[in-house]
């Protein structure tokens, strides 16, 4: 049987967006018919949404213990915040776990359960773009696209493989394999029709709560960059290996966000600042992923908002170290060089700089980098490694 034909959405929503097209139209949450949205405080009495919503617990339950859960107090609590200032009133009903995958996605589960992935945080650039993807993943759950999908995949003769599964993958993190991932993605993939009406909410909700429109398309725009740039990721990432290019999709969401109008907020300061603690893990496993064309552009986009963050130097200085085409170990030392200049450079800095010098055999200035490394760093734990390593 082949997957590969069949859309990634419902779990990987960065996916629906990419096979999304089409026209959307404002619809305020609140102007909306009764019924039309899942009541706050909404629980399943009985039947297949009752048995949907336990199997999702479970999973839950599950996903609570998973070492892949980030629990950094500041990222979590930060992430209600904006979940609670889009959807006040549904705001007991929802819970956002941060999951450290270094990929691009969110997902929403019928029972409530959300799921930000790391490598998405990493590629927000302000907070209005984070409470776009809230306000989608918010979208399917009022709208109980889970439950259209399950009836939808029950009536199938695939609903082995959708049990088959037992949804074991959610919060397995990218330890999980990416085939079985597109395997549930695809299981759960929402419709083309579902995709584009969360989009749609999740613009209202995010405009009503004060954020500017323009970040919707944003979003996606960075995404499809990074896409473009990048043969590395073209080849392997199962995310865009079926889908056609958005540009139609990119399109109708900067005229939705234009028709919308007003200016709004962006939060781009505090966006960062919220999300300090846990950038340099998104920095780490973003570059322990070796694509590193696709990593490169991540880190221009972020340099570029904030050009005197000596961590996203450092994070360039890495990339290019590691991938060691011609001409990268200037740019490695160029990038360092600006880490350090910057005057928040990690003490890694100076230890990359000394692995460079040292390969390409200026040992005097190799020595001299450990030293500063060590200096910075008295209780690093490869001070004999390093010390082996000029006795060479
Ligand atoms: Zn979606």
């Amino acid at each position: 049987m082949t997957f590969s034909r069949r859309r990634f959405g419902c779990a990987l929503c960065a996916m629906g967006w990419l096979a999304l097209a089409g026209e959307t139209s404002a619809q305020n949450l609140q102007g909306a018919e009764p019924g039309r949205y899942l009541a706050p405080g909404y629980q399943p009495a009985e039947g297949d949404e009752k048995g949907l919503w336990a199997l999702m617990d479970r999973h839950e339950r599950e996903l609570k213990g998973s070492r892949f859960v980030v629990r950094d107090p500041a990222a979590n609590a930060y992430l209600r915040e904006v979940l609670c200032r889009l959807a006040e009133r549904y705001c007991a009903d929802v819970r956002v776990y941060v999951v450290r995958t270094p990929l691009f996605n969110a997902s929403m589960a019928p029972n409530g359960m959300m799921e930000v992935w790391t490598g998405l945080l990493l590629r927000c650039r302000d907070e209005a773009q984070l409470a776009t993807i809230i306000g989608h993943e918010l979208g399917h759950y009022l709208r109980r696209h889970t439950l259209e999908r399950w009836r939808d995949v029950r009536a199938k003769a695939d609903f082995g493989i959708f049990l088959g599964m037992g949804l074991a993958l959610a919060g397995a993190g990218w330890a999980g394999s990416l085939a079985q991932f597109a395997l549930l993605a695809s299981a759960f993939a929402f419709s083309r029709d579902q995709e584009r009406e969360a989009d749609e909410i999740g613009l209202n909700l995010m405009a009503d709560a004060g954020y500017a429109p323009a970040a919707t398309a944003e979003v996606w725009e960075q995404l499809l960059a990074e896409y473009q740039g990048s043969s590395a990721a073209r080849d392997q990432s199962f995310l865009f290996a079926t889908h056609p290019l958005p540009e139609e999709r990119l399109d109708t969401l900067r005229k939705s966000a234009v028709a919308r109008g007003g200016d709004g907020e962006r939060g781009r300061a505090r966006y960062r600042e919220r999300l300090a603690a846990l950038r340099p893990t998104l920095v780490a496993d973003e570059i322990g992923l070796r694509q590193y064309g696709r990593s490169l552009i991540v880190f221009e986009k972020l340099l570029a908002d904030a050009p005197d963050d000596g961590g996203l130097w450092f994070a360039k200085g890495e990339v290019l170290r590691l991938r060691g085409d011609a001409g990268d170990v200037e740019l490695a030392l160029a990038a360092y060089a600006q880490a350090v200049a910057t005057g928040g450079a990690p003490p890694e800095t100076w230890r990359s700089i000394g692995l460079v010098e040292l390969k390409a055999g200026a040992r005097d200035r190799a020595e001299k980098a450990f030293d500063a490394y060590l200096e910075a760093k008295p209780g690093a734990a490869d001070r004999e490694m390093l010390k082996a390593l000029l006795s060479q």
